[in-house]
């Protein structure tokens, strides 16, 4: 491919191993040892260090079932502690929204940023600023991948990732795509699930390359336009507009920036409370549950002369699920809690993260009566009747929530960054 026109170079910035970065910013004494991070409850492990995973410990298992090997490994063992990954994600999200004009957050550690004109050309330079800006700012590292379509920029990334002394990669230089693509797996491939890789399998389409150089028809016919798309975007023709990306598999999220600022709570609201709707929606396609709401809020950083305002808020859920009043409520409340009057508001979002599989969920001993089974099938009805009718044919009314049982959370660390009485201790 060569050297690809400049006119716009996307960026994929990602946190290598979110969560168990987040416990190693202020525990250095963690630096080599495998961190595993177990979801709400103590559950299933939701996060592995790289040490971690070279153990062969998998995601997603019940946590008992590995209690011993991760012992005798000396593996340290952390609930979750979504207050504290919420509040670095959004200082890393800062960081890289002051820096960029046009970046969109895509999970709770990913965001897309998008370079167009002069700054297309020194996309690498940027990216590597803003790189060691967050690990100087933050103590979190972060690799970016840049390419000219997000689907590249993906791939980017995990070439990124695996030269993290390097942390960013620019496709947009490389000599020869070919062999990029050549080593990428199919199903590594940004929007390629399960189901599509099996069919591409049995059609001997293995490498993103063959994927690449499918005949277009065919694709179309069997993979739909959203399979056309992927084709395209790895042929370098951007063609995935944000609000249509696959869904990230550790958070969902849904945010927009609004046609004009708004300045109030109620109209916050409910947008906010629609955002949760639509992720909720997203969450439960992909037969999930969250463990943790997050919701941000900001003005326009660009809007010179204007009092700037950014916060985000997260709660962890009683229980992870995708029951769209409970997950509605605790958005409400985050927003709640960071709402400031006297501000134009931009944009807003909500993140659904700590994601397990639902069938995976570990109930609370106290919250065994919840009637988790009709919640699951009016949810189900829900989803049917507006994927039939329109998305807006059943919305939901603000729901109250229940009283939120202290967890069981035997690992937790301390809320370094949210509670001054959690502070970390520097030994005289
Ligand atoms: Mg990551």
């Amino acid at each position: 491919m060569g050297a690809c026109p400049l006119r716009r170079v996307y960026g994929l910035a990602d946190c290598n191993n979110f969560y168990a970065s987040c416990e190693r910013v202020f525990n250095p004494g963690l630096a080599g040892r495998p961190v595993v991070v177990l979801s709400n409850n103590d559950g299933c492990i939701v996060a592995r260090s790289p040490e971690a995973r070279t153990l062969g410990v998998p995601m997603g298992v019940p946590f008992h079932h590995w209690r011993a090997f991760l012992e005798k490994h000396g593996a340290a063992v952390f609930s979750s502690n979504y207050p504290l990954y919420g509040d670095l994600s959004r200082r890393v999200m800062d960081i890289i929204r002051q820096g960029a004009p046009e970046a969109e957050v895509y999970s709770i550690d990913e965001a897309f940023i998008a370079y167009t004109g002069a700054a297309a050309a020194a996309a690498t330079a940027h990216a590597r600023e803003l790189r060691g800006r967050i690990l100087r700012w933050t103590g979190i590292p972060v690799s970016v991948g840049l390419a000219p379509t997000r689907t590249l920029a993906k791939i980017a990334n995990r070439l990124a990732k695996r030269d993290a002394a390097a942390g960013v990669v620019n496709l947009c230089e490389c000599a020869d795509m070919d062999a990029v693509l050549e080593e990428i797996g199919v199903e590594d491939v940004w929007g390629v699930g399960p189901q599509y890789h099996r069919f591409l399998r049995g059609h001997r389409i293995r490498t993103a390359r063959e994927l690449r150089d499918a005949h277009p028809d065919w694709v179309r016919r069997h993979m739909t336009v959203r399979g056309l798309r992927t084709c395209l975007e790895l042929r370098g023709t951007p063609c995935i507009p944000l609000a249509e990306s696959p869904p990230a598999k550790q958070a969902i999220g849904c945010s927009r920036t609004f046609g004009v600022p708004v300045e109030k709570l109620a109209v916050l609201e409910e947008a906010v409370a629609d955002y949760t709707a639509r992720a909720a929606e997203k969450l439960r396609a992909q037969q999930c549950a969250a463990g943790a709401v997050q919701v941000f809020l900001t003005t326009n950083p660009f809007a010179e002369g204007q009092p700037q305002y950014a916060q985000a808020a997260t709660i962890t859920l009683p229980v992870p699920n995708a029951w769209t009043p409970e997950l509605a409520a605790a958005a409400r409340r985050c927003l709640g809690g960071i709402y400031r009057p006297g501000y134009a508001y931009k944009k807003a979002g909500v993140l659904l993260f700590g994601i397990t599989s639902a069938s995976a969920v570990q109930m609370n001993l106290f919250e065994q009566d919840r009637p988790f089974a009709q919640q699951r099938r009016l949810m189900e009805t829900v989803d049917r009747i507006n994927a039939r009718w329109g998305r807006q044919t059943i919305g939901i009314a603000a729901a109250g929530i229940g009283q939120p049982w202290k967890m069981q959370q035997a690992h937790l660390s301390p809320r370094y960054t949210t509670a001054w009485e959690e502070l970390p201790r520097v030994r005289a």
